[in-house]
């Protein structure tokens, strides 16, 4: 154990209480209603930043919704590193299925529960007290830099639009991002890769109005019928999507990756049980889940709507049907040319007798993350001797939009967070274990000091 090992230690109950405090605000940043409480929650973390000494702290681009930045001592010389992360919180809904009430931070068995515990607020005030731990006896021994949002619940336009004219924000040597997990528990992880997105609706209309099944059916379109077909038609019954040239850019991980994948505490038949619950695992069955969730594309149907689905019975024919269905994207697709791709192939599925519209919500390119500069040597290093166990390597089935963004400057986007696999977050009882706040605190603290030396 270090001095600074100690010295966290000798602080854990006052970090505990402040992180409780910073809890307590309801900051759901995609309600209206709490606009107010996500201006508090920026308040009170630029009040803290201010408190530890940084300077240049400012609201950004937004006065309920700020994105706060801070600038911690000026080392001359040394290297630069932004903290990223965000204090918006998902909202906690269904909340009659919370053990505790969301907002009212508890601690049960070495686990500290409330909405944002774990996504973010926990995971970037741990970030915080390193910087805190760094700057014991005088100066700390690294440029750090800190932007933490408002908006990453809800898509984080502001930061975009903030780093689309303002780019030299995110000029560092290296970006740390706490809000992912280990992989396991003892088992930090480095993300590599994340997935990208293109989430669609797909419209089908057959008729002026809807139709009477009894004076007209036998002889009529159906718009159901014809969205059935056009799905069915995009995924074979083994989980191939058939999207016409979907796959051609999908670039498989390296043999070396996948060998470190094999490595990974992993047990299909346990993910089977305990995670997915249900009679079967689906999907290309010549490739591993793993290498199915991280490293494959996926197209979903999330919903479908239309027609009559109220209680008791009408007969209807409908005119209009609506589907929503995504794909996740992986390292080497572009967003823009799947639109085009998945445009092509619901035209081609649907029935000559259908209009089809196909509309684009929501996206994002999927992340490779190239880790062999220094910078990861460092946070190796840095949880190998908090943890017993570098950084492994894993992907993420996930899309975290902001990345890409935050490295636009060529500054290293390290994703090395704290959390646990079971930490629930976006769901009720999220929670963040105690200890693994404390070791995030004594392991960044670590990061940015090696960061410091170069
Ligand atoms: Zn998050």
């Amino acid at each position: 154990m270090t001095e600074l090992d100690r010295w966290v230690l000798s602080q854990s109950e006052r970090f505990l209480e402040e992180l409780k405090t910073l809890l307590r605000i309801p900051s759901v940043s995609t309600d209206p209603k709490h606009a107010g409480d996500c201006r508090k929650a920026a308040d009170w973390v630029a009040d803290h930043l201010r408190k530890l000494g940084c300077r240049d702290v400012q609201l950004l681009a937004s006065d309920t919704h700020p994105i706060v930045w801070g600038v911690g001592p000026d080392v001359p010389g040394a290297p630069t590193v932004l903290i990223y992360g965000h204090y918006d919180v998902q909202p906690p809904d269904p909340v009659n299925e919370w053990t505790s009430p969301p907002f009212e931070p508890v601690v049960r068995n070495g686990d500290l529960f409330a909405r944002g515990s774990t996504d973010d607020k926990g995971q970037v005030f741990a970030a915080i007290k390193a910087f805190e731990a760094i700057c014991q006896g005088g100066k700390p021994p690294v440029n750090v830099r800190f932007m933490i949002e408002g908006q990453e619940e809800s898509g984080s336009r502001l930061l975009f639009d903030l780093l689309n004219k303002e780019p030299e924000r995110v000029a560092a040597d290296a970006v740390l991002v706490s809000d992912t997990s280990y992989f396991a528990p003892g088992w930090p992880a480095v993300e590599t890769g994340l997935r990208g997105l293109c989430y669609t609706e797909i419209e089908v209309r057959t008729s002026k109005t809807d139709l009477h099944s009894g004076l007209y059916g036998g002889a009529v379109p159906n718009a159901h019928d014809a969205l059935v077909q056009i799905l069915g038609k995009l995924k074979t019954p083994d989980g191939k999507i058939r999207v016409p040239g979907l796959y051609e850019a999908v670039k498989r991980p390296s043999a070396e990756e996948r060998k470190a994948w094999k490595k990974l505490p992993f047990s299909e038949a346990r993910f089977l049980r305990d995670e997915v619950k249900a009679k079967a695992l689906t999907g290309l069955k010549p490739y591993s889940v793993l290498e199915r969730t991280w490293a494959l594309p996926t197209l979903e149907i999330h919903g479908i709507m239309g027609g009559f689905t109220g209680e008791g019975a009408k007969t209807v024919i409908p005119a209009v049907a609506t589907a929503k269905v995504s794909l996740r994207l992986v390292p080497n697709q572009k967003e823009k040319t799947v639109q085009k791709q998945f445009l092509k192939a619901v035209k081609a599925a649907a029935p000559k007798y259908a209009d089809v519209k196909v509309r684009f919500l929501h996206g994002a390119d999927p992340v490779l993350v190239d880790i062999s500069s220094r910078p990861f040597q460092h946070i190796d290093r840095a949880f190998r001797e908090v943890e017993g166990r570098g950084v492994v390597p894993t992907r993420s089935g996930g899309s975290i939009p902001v990345v890409p963004a935050l490295g636009k400057k060529g500054a290293p986007v390290i994703l090395a967070g704290i959390g646990l696999p079971d930490d629930r977050l976006h769901a009720p009882d999220e929670k963040i274990n105690v200890e693994q706040f404390y070791k995030g605190i004594r392991a960044f603290a670590r990061f940015l000091t090696y960061m410091g030396d170069g």
